[in-house]
């Protein structure tokens, strides 16, 4: 599907509607459930990914399917405006304050920059609501004691403006996709890797990027692709309708 579409070849583009287009219609409802522009928005969206300028195809070849999600996770989300927050909050204040804070800890802090409540948190981490309530109760009052001002909203209200600063923040120590994919799977543990933790501990750029990881996975675990006739108007908005030829045509054909 990445090859074709990089080649604007409708077949790649069709699959992408299909598949993924409930992907990017929960990401703006829950991301952007104020725009209320609802399919139009899903159809910019679709729109604004086949620009040449989208980078969503240029460097995954091959594309196992959740690094490709979440490559369009960043690319729906960067199209969104960060809305002003009433208290502002940095990613360095962040860190400072939640610094005493343990990696799964900050984790379930993260996930409500990302909008999602405790519950919603709790069964991504695959930990119990009390739990994700009572770490973020915690967070809560690290940050209250570090920032002058604050208020119960404070990491929901910046939390696109402190993705963005988290994602652009990657340094070159940072964990790869299928090392924080290797670990989500149970295939290693951060137990034995003592290296990475403690660098995953003082990073929140591979705080973020695990924890949109999770996000991921829920999404495509959730995922239901359209039928043609649900997909058939952002086939005719981005121009890749194919026409079936109609059995009478087949019929004269053949002879
Ligand atoms: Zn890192």
């Amino acid at each position: 599907m990445v090859r074709d579409c990089r080649a604007d070849l409708p077949q790649g583009w069709r699959y992408l509607v299909t598949t993924y287009t409930p992907v990017i219609r929960r990401l703006l409802a829950h991301y952007a459930p104020s725009a209320g522009d609802g399919e139009a928005g899903v159809e910019r969206v679709l729109l604004g990914l086949r620009l040449p300028a989208s980078s969503l195809f240029q460097s995954l070849d091959p594309a196992p399917e959740r690094w490709f999600v979440a490559e369009l996770r960043q690319a729906v989300l960067s199209a969104l405006p960060a809305p002003e927050a009433p208290v502002s909050l940095d990613l360095e204040t962040l860190a400072g304050a939640l610094e005493p804070l343990t990696v799964v800890e900050k984790v379930a802090a993260w996930f409500e920059t990302m909008h999602y409540d405790d519950a919603a948190t709790a069964e991504m981490m695959r930990i119990s609501p009390a739990t994700a309530a009572k770490v973020r109760a915690r967070a809560a009052e690290l940050l209250r004691g570090k920032s002058d001002a604050w208020n119960r909203t404070l990491l929901a209200d910046n939390g696109l403006a402190l993705g963005r600063e988290a994602a652009a923040s990657g340094g070159k120590d940072c964990a790869s996709p299928k090392v924080l994919l290797d670990i989500l799977d149970g295939r290693t543990t951060w137990q034995g890797r003592e290296v990475l933790e403690r660098h995953v501990t003082a990073c929140w750029h591979c705080v973020d990027h695990y924890a949109r990881m999770m996000e991921v996975i829920a999404l495509l675990r959730a995922n239901r692709p359209l039928t043609d006739a649900e997909a058939a108007p952002y086939f005719r908005a981005l121009g890749v309708t194919v026409e079936r030829p109609s059995p009478w045509k087949r019929l004269f054909a053949r002879r």
